[in-house]
């Protein structure tokens, strides 16, 4: 008999490269934990941000986690084409009186960071200060559009690392909804995204463990439902750093589908699986994984 909530987990690549390791671990750990739960894997390609993106980027991803022997439910979502349900949100929220408009430069936001502050984050993580919470300062016109957060203290459970507790206003304060550039930003559009294809389970890699209570503040205000979260550790390259695209790391070799996907599982610590081909792979890494401390509830 089918469970009221049956299991939905995704996979959310931004095309900003081809796939590299980095993102083979979490496409990877979404994929067996679905699997491990018989659930549904949904692919969707988060291309929201055209000046970003690497052409030929989110093709490349698709085929090669197609060689890789993953299999997706459901046709590919191009968050491209997702253009009037982020601006309905938007509006929901606007109607409520919870965004505003915001005329500071990251500069300006930067410059009136106490200096001990600005030592210890870089520009992009900087506490926005409130400057324009109360309205625009005269003469100055929109640039981006923020959320209120207000006192909204979330208390939030990752599967993996237990629970976390952040007050918005001390770790982010209001965050943009909307950016100067015109486009929908990633806590918007992923909130929207992941409520639209009802994911009940979130797998991803610890760099996106600090979007988190951001998340759910949106899911709150929009009256959305909260999935579980669990975040992985990120894949270190030997000098310490997150392997990405931006730090060059290099694509995964889909010729060699087998040794990709056992580097992936070994960073899992679930071994090494002698298996001819991809298809061959999976079963075994299923069963390993729903043995293993990654499947907690
Ligand atoms: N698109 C995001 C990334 O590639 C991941 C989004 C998510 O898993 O929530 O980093």
């Amino acid at each position: 008999m089918a469970r009221a909530h049956a299991y939905v987990g995704r996979f959310a690549p931004s095309p900003t490269g081809p796939l590299h390791q980095g993102s083979l671990v979490a496409a990877m750990a979404s994929y067996l934990d679905a699997r491990a739960h018989r659930g549904r894997w949904l692919l969707r390609i988060e291309d929201l941000d055209p000046p970003r993106e690497f052409p030929g980027a989110s093709a490349s991803i698709v085929g090669t986690l197609a060689r890789l022997g993953f299999a997706h439910d459901g046709p590919v979502m191009l968050q491209s084409t997702r253009d009037a349900a982020y601006r309905a949100a938007f509006e929901r929220l606007q109607a409520a009186g919870h965004v505003y408009p915001c005329a500071c430069t990251r500069r300006e936001i930067a410059d009136s960071a106490p200096p001990e502050d600005r030592e210890r984050a870089p520009d992009t993580e900087r506490v926005y200060p409130g400057t324009c919470r109360a309205g625009m300062p005269p003469g100055r016109s929109a640039r981006a559009w923020r959320v209120r957060v207000g006192d909204a203290r979330i208390a939030w459970r990752d599967r993996l690392g237990g629970e976390a507790d952040e007050a918005l206003a001390e770790s982010v304060g209001d965050f943009v909804l909307r950016r100067a550039d015109g486009l929908w930003a990633y806590q918007l559009a992923v909130v929207v995204d992941d409520a639209f294809q009802q994911v009940t389970d979130v797998v991803r890699g610890a760099d996106l463990r600090g979007s988190t209570a951001r998340q759910i503040h949106l899911q709150r205000l929009l009256g959305l439902p909260t999935p579980r979260y669990l975040h992985l550790p990120l894949l270190l390259d030997a000098h310490g750093n997150k392997l990405s695209k931006q730090t060059g790391a290099p694509p995964v070799d889909a010729e060699h589908g087998v040794a990709a996907l056992n580097a992936a599982l070994g960073f899992l610590g679930l071994g090494a699986i002698s298996a001819p081909s991809p298809a061959q792979f999976w079963p075994e890494a299923i069963a390993r994984w729903a043995r293993s401390r990654w499947n907690v509830d």
